[in-house]
């Protein structure tokens, strides 16, 4: 009888129809159980990339996920707990500056982050570039964590939503990631299972992020609002351009370095400005604020005052590295610094994220399969973003690598990645709309 009610489920997604609540839930356990065999979820995952899922599948959707393994409970810490994700951007080191700078605000953040994969990288591969930090705890340590230092940032673990782990692969090799329902779904199950209280969403909107259209962002951001606010969260997204690399630095220890730099008052203004944006958010969200832009303004005052680098100082040394890592001299360095050069002059008018991106993996900073190694120390540095005037035979960007082969096989891709015209690009911001 299963199979032949999958099957039923199936064809009724396929026509068009409606899901019970109950017969998502049924569906997801027998998957995640392993009853229900790859191939139906397959269809089934395919026929709603067709259909969709209403706002009530949805939701149905996001509880069978949660309840699919164990949820963090933080009641222990005594405050509202901020977390915060990213839709996935190239060059997007802020949750490295926003923890500190939000919990030195007196605001515990609790945040349990992916690896990357593909163009866009993870948090936890960045965080493990830094010499001594575990990014492998228990919940009980977790919560510990935040109760006294105030910020943890752990990989998942593997109980947190099993059902995602499941689908975001059958997905990744089945054409059935981009469905909006399917991400926000994925994205905010997981939110919601980690155990914060209010979380700020950064959805990236441009050619180096998975939603390419403004339009499309919205929509998603919409929709992870409305989800997490059904379970309870006080849930904002912020839409932040991804045309061009967050920063000057892709890869890992070289966006650590960057992360800290922006905690000495230092690093790029648009890291400063989306980390500065995102924890006034969250400080109103959390009633620390009553506005987002008083929020901003006493975030800006600990990042100026360096109360945000001292408690990433303290934050570095609860997870096991040495506190004094924040001042940048001690992370991993590439045997390799390959510099890049400018074939044209002008003003470069773009520095096409998916190029540099593709750059920073060939070097060995991302993983194009699960599991595979990333180099710590590898990654690409800008030496030229938008708006500057360059001569040719400037220095344009940084390849670092431990393979001088690598470098070279990379200088044209490099090089290809920046739009270089006679005349200044029109200015552009950073932070487009605020769902
Ligand atoms: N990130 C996720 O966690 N899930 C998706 O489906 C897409 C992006």
């Amino acid at each position: 009888m299963p199979a032949a009610r999958a099957v039923d489920l199936i064809v009724a997604k396929r026509r068009g129809e409606t899901h019970a609540a109950s017969e998502i839930d049924w569906f997801v356990e027998e998957y995640v159980t392993r009853r229900l065999p790859d191939y139906q979820m397959a269809a089934w995952l395919m026929a709603v990339c067709f259909r969709g899922l209403d706002r009530q599948e949805t939701a149905a959707l996001t509880r069978a996920m949660v309840a699919s393994g164990d949820t963090v409970d933080l009641s222990s810490v005594g405050s509202l707990v901020a977390d915060k994700h990213s839709t996935g951007g190239v060059g997007d080191k802020v949750t490295i500056v926003l923890a500190p700078l939000v919990a030195a605000c007196g605001l515990p953040f609790a945040k349990m982050s992916g690896r990357g994969l593909g163009h866009t990288g993870g948090t936890i591969d960045k965080l493990e570039s830094i010499p001594g930090f575990r990014t492998r705890m228990t919940v009980e340590e977790f919560r510990s964590q935040v109760e006294h230092t105030g910020v943890a940032v752990i990989g998942q673990t593997e109980r947190l939503v099993p059902a995602d782990g499941l689908l975001y692969a059958l997905r990744d090799v089945t054409g059935t990631v981009d469905q909006e329902s399917l991400i926000a779904s994925s994205i905010m199950s997981k939110k919601i299972a980690a155990g914060a209280g209010a979380i700020v969403l950064d959805v990236k909107v441009g050619e180096g992020a998975f939603l390419r259209t403004e339009e499309e962002a919205r929509r998603l951001a919409r929709l992870m609002v409305d989800l997490g606010t059904d379970a309870g969260l006080r849930t904002r997204c912020v839409l932040t351009a991804m045309d061009e690399p967050l920063g000057w630095a892709v890869g890992n220890a070289v966006e650590v370095a960057e992360a800290f730099a922006v905690l000495r008052g230092a690093g790029p203004a648009d890291v400063r400005e989306v980390s500065l944006t995102l924890a006034g958010h969250l400080l109103q969200l959390a009633g620390f604020a009553t506005t987002a832009e008083t929020g901003r303004a006493a975030a800006e005052e600990k990042l100026d005052s360096g109360a945000a680098y001292e408690c990433c100082g303290r934050w570095m040394a609860a997870q096991g590295a040495d506190p004094s890592v924040v001042d940048g001299r001690d992370l991993p360095r590439a045997g390799v610094v390959w510099p890049v050069h400018s074939r044209s002059t002008g003003w470069v008018q773009r520095v096409h994220a998916r190029s540099i991106a593709r750059a920073g993996l060939l070097l060995g900073a991302g993983r194009e399969s699960r599991g595979a190694a990333v180099d710590p120390a590898a990654g690409v540095v800008l030496r030229a973003t938008r708006g500057w005037q360059v001569t040719a035979g400037d220095i344009l960007a940084y390849a670092h690598t431990g393979d001088e082969t690598a470098a070279k096989a990379v200088e044209c891709l490099i090089t290809q990645a920046f739009e270089i015209l006679p005349d200044p690009p029109s200015d552009a911001g950073i932070v487009s709309a605020i769902v």
